[in-house]
């Protein structure tokens, strides 16, 4: 499968990729098996979001009436993620798209975040510095990059839903004593003992999660209770986002389908156990990203 520019009746390339031969196919498919959702967040009843500017052929956001999350209004079918709609497949198209399509944003968006020393966060160090040595989850690990090698001592683990990367994420994390489990996040982390691991990576995950605050649920039961979640997002508080619209780099239909703000993170987060820590710079709005730490909040008993 393959992607293509979508141009208008002028021939200009618009900002978002489309299924080329396929396209037809797949969105029939899709809305065959569209439902509306409920907020993911707060379940709120769908019937009271509120419809934002930002529509697709087949889907649009919405904003909970409640909580002000921001979601995607119907999912696509989840087996399309285990293959042809895999993170591997699309993430490389919408990269060489948005370079060919906006090279002088991107490169004003570069020069920026030099200027604002933005420095490049390592997710493995950040983890390694603050939990003991153990095993440790990367949850939506793709072909497990980000613990490959791991920092020593650590033993890595992943849960990833595309069959080719969990396969290669398998092949690479058994080399060091681990393993990667093909499912979605719950059902992957529902597998381990409670209170398993020392440590997590959320590394550009939750937005892609179809049911987020189950996974976060699922997460805090699986990690010791002095663990740490590395975790990052696209700030849909972004003032990049208001500026850039639907050229906004952090928006990919359909394949985020939640969208959070500092705010709608500290609350997702707080009703699955977390406490949420943005330091300095984590939530600042001129980056296009969000970068926290979770920790499961004190429990009273
Ligand atoms: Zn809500």
């Amino acid at each position: 499968m393959s992607f293509g520019a979508a141009r208008d009746v002028r021939g200009r390339v618009l900002p978002f990729p489309v299924r080329d031969g396929k396209a037809a196919h797949i969105r029939h498919a899709m809305d065959a098996q569209a439902n509306n959702r409920n907020c993911p967040l707060c379940d709120a009843p769908a019937t009271g979001a509120k419809p934002l500017p930002y529509a697709w052929d087949g889907g649009a956001l919405v904003e909970c009436d409640q909580c002000s999350l921001v979601f995607l209004d119907r999912l696509p079918a989840q087996h399309e993620f285990e293959t042809e709609r895999a993170w591997e497949v699309s993430s490389v198209s919408h990269a060489a798209q948005r370079k060919r399509d906006y090279p002088i944003l991107i490169a004003l968006h570069r020069a920026t975040r030099y200027r604002m020393h933005i420095t490049k966060r390592v997710p493995k160090k950040m983890l390694a510095r603050r939990v003991r040595p153990g095993p440790i989850v990367d949850v939506g690990c793709g072909a497990g990059i980000n613990l490959i090698p791991p920092p020593a001592g650590f033993t890595p683990y992943g849960i990833e839903i595309s069959k080719s990367l969990a396969a290669a994420a398998d092949a690479a994390f058994r080399a060091h004593g681990g393993a990667c489990i093909q499912a979605a996040g719950a059902e992957g982390l529902r597998g381990f003992p409670r209170g398993f691991f020392h440590g997590a990576l959320l590394i550009g995950y939750l937005e892609h999660e179809f049911h987020p605050l189950a996974a976060l649920t699922a997460l805090r039961e699986a990690l010791a209770d002095d663990a740490v979640v590395v975790f990052k997002t696209p700030n849909y508080g972004s003032i990049n986002r208001r500026l850039m619209r639907k050229r906004w780099s952090g928006l990919r239909y359909p394949d985020h389908v939640n969208y959070f703000t500092p705010a709608t993170l500290r609350e997702i987060a707080r009703r699955a156990g977390f406490t949420t820590h943005f330091g300095v710079t984590g939530n600042n709005p001129v980056s296009d990203s969000l970068w926290a730490l979770l920790r499961p909040a004190p429990t009273h008993n």
